[in-house]
């Protein structure tokens, strides 16, 4: 395999000149994830993200919304803009630890993030879901949260892949002020 045009001056190596076995599988390389992977033990709930929010003003916590048992605020680490959590303020990790209350208030603010979301950003659907333990991919396992992604028919490119990049058009001080100026009083 001959290398691309100029790859010798960015030091790069062609992949023939490693050795390996090949089969019949493409890898998709995703390094980043090793932050996650090795971060090593849950925090203690002293350094819960999700336990201090409520603590702070609205605008310093990305709060959007604050109910009676559970909050609704915006992901500092979006996969789209608009991406909103709903979590219980009690420190539980599993979905059949909250109270028939905090479930009912977690599905009341889903369904309204949803219409609010749908009003401020025209999206043309959702990915909603709670990953539950950290081997199901949760980023704080210990703290209950409802993702709560926007969908865009455009919205998928290639950033994430070959940048470790998302690409999100609008700040997050800037979608907190929308969201939360369209919720319903
Ligand atoms: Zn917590």
């Amino acid at each position: 395999m001959s290398q691309e045009p100029g790859a010798e001056d960015a030091g790069l190596t062609a992949a023939s000149e490693f050795a390996g076995v090949p089969d019949e599988f493409q890898r998709l390389w995703t390094p980043h994830r090793m932050a996650y992977i090795q971060a090593g033990p849950e925090p203690l709930a002293d350094d819960c993200p999700f336990c201090a929010a409520p603590g702070k003003r609205d605008e310093d916590g990305l709060i959007v919304h604050r109910g009676t048992h559970a909050y609704v605020l915006l992901n500092l680490f979006p996969y789209n803009s608009g991406h909103l959590l709903v979590c219980p303020y009690r420190h539980i990790a599993s979905y059949d630890d909250a109270t028939v209350h905090e479930v009912a208030e977690i599905g009341a603010l889903t369904q309204t993030a949803m219409r609010v979301l749908r009003s401020v950003s025209r999206c043309d659907g959702f990915n909603i879901g709670m990953n539950q333990g950290a081997v199901a991919g949760a980023g704080v396992a210990a703290h209950l949260h409802q993702h709560i992604v926007p969908r865009w028919a455009t919205d998928a490119n290639f950033f994430p892949i070959i940048a470790k990049t998302k690409a999100l058009p609008q700040l997050l001080g800037e979608v907190r002020e929308a969201v939360a100026g369209a919720w319903p009083a």
